[in-house]
């Protein structure tokens, strides 16, 4: 049987798990995100030490990754990762070959594979949280661009729009971060407040009428994000994670309502949307659907 040790880091939590190949977690565990590079690789070599018998390894980082030379080209959030060629750096303390993938693209692979009883064919995945991220499987493997994976949270779906935190305008994750639904309850209640999403999600599901409108404006500009996901990559299903996808209730009727308005008419009814299943194991189980995909199934 295969088994694979997977780390996801986060910009709090370095999470690793033993996984086998059926998806099964052996084993798993947490450490806070260590402070220096130097401590992030003595910690992992730690780990990769106790588990001396698995048949591959993955890390998912929050950033952008090449691929193809296992390198960490951007990571605002732990800066000192930034251009580290982490996969070489494996290799000074295990012989098990060690594959990288930004996290929400490995999140994506996990929940294809193992978030329901069949993995699809097609599948896209956003995260909807601090930011707007996500990775798309097609045709059973990841898309992985020629550059990096696809930036879901930067396409435009408003010319000349919000900035976004990428110095862009018009960003999905302009309009559908966590921040937006602050804003959207500020515009409407019109005055400043201290509201957190989980606060404003609260007084819409006690009926707070001005609660749920903003809530609408947020489905109004996530329809328009899934329609151009659902155009490009025509997958059987987009499945919403993140910190928002646990407010579904709130704005999914009126984003599927706008949804429908605004993907390509032949294509209607045909992509489903559906809260992401694997919640915060889905970094770790995809790191082992990217060693079962390099290793067995396309070995
Ligand atoms: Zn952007």
């Amino acid at each position: 049987m295969y088994t694979f040790l997977s780390f996801d880091v986060g910009g709090t939590f370095v999470k690793w798990g033993i996984i086998n190949e059926f998806g099964e977690i052996m084993e798993e565990g947490a450490y806070e995100t260590p402070k220096h590079y130097d401590n992030f690789l003595v910690k992992l070599g730690e780990t990769y030490k106790k588990h001396p018998h698995i048949s591959a390894s993955a890390i998912a980082v929050p950033g952008v990754c090449d691929l193809r030379k296992g390198a960490i080209l951007y990571t605002p959030n732990i800066p000192y990762l930034t251009g580290k060629v982490i996969v070489d750096d494996v290799k000074t303390f295990s012989d098990v070959h060690c594959f990288l993938a930004n996290d929400a693209n490995m999140a994506a692979l996990g929940e294809c594979r193992f978030g329901d009883e069949n993995p699809y064919e097609n599948m896209t995945l956003v995260t909807l949280g601090t930011g707007v991220g996500g990775g798309a499987v097609v045709n059973k493997k990841l898309f992985r661009g020629n550059i990096s994976p696809c930036e879901l949270g930067h396409i435009t779906i408003v010319v000349d729009g919000k900035k976004c935190g990428c110095g862009k305008r018009g960003c999905f994750e302009a309009y559908c971060n966590s921040k937006s639904l602050q804003v959207y309850f500020k515009e409407i209640i019109e005055k400043e407040h201290n509201l957190l999403p989980i606060d404003i999600y609260k007084l819409a599901k006690d009926g707070n009428v001005l609660a749920k409108e903003a809530f609408k404006v947020f489905a109004y500009y996530l329809a328009h994000g899934l329609a151009n996901v659902a155009n490009i990559f025509a997958p059987e299903i987009i499945k919403i994670g993140g910190g928002l996808c646990e407010m579904m209730d709130m704005y999914m009727d009126d984003t599927m309502k706008y949804f429908n308005d605004l993907i390509y008419p032949a294509y209607k009814g045909l992509v489903v949307v559906e809260i992401a299943k694997l919640k915060n194991r889905a970094g770790i189980l995809g790191g082992a659907a990217l060693c079962i995909e390099k290793m067995i199934d396309y070995a």
